[in-house]
């Protein structure tokens, strides 16, 4: 299996190729070259997460330097639970799809955010990739919260790599500073007097500083990286075997969505034959989707803040792969939907949850719900009412600002965040410059 840019399909790498670069020269996004075809019942086996990621991804690594450690990476990466649900309860108007509706619960990673999953898989290999080379690879990651947690913890004592994490110091929440400060031996954390747009800055200073770029082995970890996009099939794959064996019926999926990689995770795995319906992007406030969706002209937007903030993104960075899948409208809009969720909305939501859904929500889960409430109990394909299965992307208690007073009692940190609370905060602080940086490293 060869990788492709987005920009320039005679540009042809391995998998590993594509991993290490993250981003082509030609500033193409890089994409599987073709599908591998699943049939229906190659599916039928394995129920375990990690077999099913091991068939399902064997075809990328094909003839790639990581094929022979695929099985093992698999098992590094889902070392934690990912779950399918059944709601307890939906709104009256909705009882009759109740045993129909599923939630695929991503939270059980050591960040409890779905970001864990595509930050596993990648740490894992690009610990291997590099396990020849003298210097140790350098993960350089600007962060506004999240991004940098998944990453620093999925790297945390991987051998042959090393991690340099920026965030804007006092401008990230408590959990998060925690998140990204409690680790030591390979990670190391640094709060940048300044704001996120200093610690992009710095990063893209650092990677067009040849020499020291060189010297320091550096790449990055960022959401477009290939080596994170394609593990998020899995668990797509995974539901899609689970709810069959439940109802025997295929499951449409609702995906709370930004950047859209979960997404394009999801829709590639249609691709390769994994029995996926309807895909719905549920998204916030934010418009650029549906604004290219209705009038087939796409544009960057102004990021507008919500209470779903991972999923702010005025111009997201998987569009092109998206476009690049089908240039032609009339197909795209055959092949998703997208339901856009105000503020209200996602605030309505958290706090009919307990109630209405027997569930507590984080924000992004309840733009994906309300998304789910909206299309009601309509027959879509056949079935009536359709199953549904809604992607749940962090645990409630890491946005507990939002969600404590709306749903007006205390939610009860997992466990793999409890322990975070009693550990040192190893970070430091440094000035928002290159220079700064490299002094601190050296
Ligand atoms: C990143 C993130 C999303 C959006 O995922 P994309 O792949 O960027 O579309 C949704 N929910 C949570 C909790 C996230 O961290």
């Amino acid at each position: 299996m060869k990788y492709i840019s987005t920009r320039n399909s005679d540009h042809r790498l391995s998998f590993s190729e594509a991993l290490i670069h993250g981003l082509a020269a030609d500033g193409g996004l890089y994409v599987p070259e073709q599908f591998p075809q699943f049939a229906k019942h190659d599916f039928d086996g394995p129920n375990h997460i990690r077999q099913i990621a091991n068939n399902l991804l064997a075809p990328f690594l094909q003839g790639d330097a990581l094929e022979a450690s695929l099985s093992q990476i698999c098992d590094e990466t889902f070392d934690f639970d990912v779950k399918l649900v059944g709601l307890e309860k939906m709104p009256p108007a909705l009882a009759i799809a109740q045993a129909k509706t599923a939630l695929l619960e991503l939270f059980h990673g050591p960040t409890a955010a779905f970001k864990d999953i595509g930050a596993g898989f990648l740490a894992a290999c690009m610990s291997r990739l590099n396990s020849q080379a003298d210097t140790p690879l350098t993960v350089l990651v600007a962060t506004s919260g999240d991004t940098g947690g998944a990453v620093a913890a999925a790297f945390h004592n991987k051998p042959n790599l090393n991690v340099v994490v920026l965030y804007p110091e006092g401008k990230v929440s408590p959990l998060q500073q925690k998140q990204l400060s409690c680790w030591d031996g390979n990670v190391r954390t640094f709060g940048v007097r300044g704001v996120f747009d200093d610690c992009q800055r710095m990063v893209k200073e650092a990677f067009a500083d040849d020499a020291w770029r060189t010297a320091m082995n550096l790449t990055s970890a960022n959401s477009i990286n290939i080596g994170r996009l394609l593990p998020q099939m899995t668990y797509y794959a995974a539901a899609s075997r689970w709810h069959l064996r439940r109802h025997g019926v295929m499951p449409n999926f609702i995906i709370p969505s930004g950047n859209l990689g979960n997404m394009m995770a999801c829709v590639y795995a249609r691709e390769c034959g994994v029995p996926i319906g309807e895909v719905v992007l549920a998204v916030n406030a934010n418009r650029p989707v549906t604004h290219f969706l209705a009038t087939g002209e796409y544009r960057g937007f102004e990021t507008v803040p919500t209470l779903a903030n991972a999923m702010d993104v005025g111009d997201p960075s998987n569009m092109e792969r998206l476009r690049h899948l089908w240039p032609d409208m009339a197909t795209l809009r055959k092949k998703i939907r997208v339901i856009q969720v105000d503020d209200a909305s996602i605030r309505a939501t958290i706090k009919a949850g307990p109630s209405d859904w027997g569930q507590v929500f984080d924000p992004h889960t309840a733009c994906a719900i309300a998304a789910r409430a909206q299309i009601g109990a309509e027959n879509t394909h056949g079935a009536s009412p359709a199953h549904w299965v809604v992607v749940s992307t962090a645990h409630p208690a890491k946005f507990d600002t939002i969600v404590e007073p709306l749903i007006g009692r205390t939610v009860e940190l997992p466990a793999q965040l409890a322990q975070l609370l009693d550990k040192p905060d190893y970070s430091r602080t440094i000035d928002p410059t290159l220079a700064a940086l490299k002094s601190a490293l050296s």
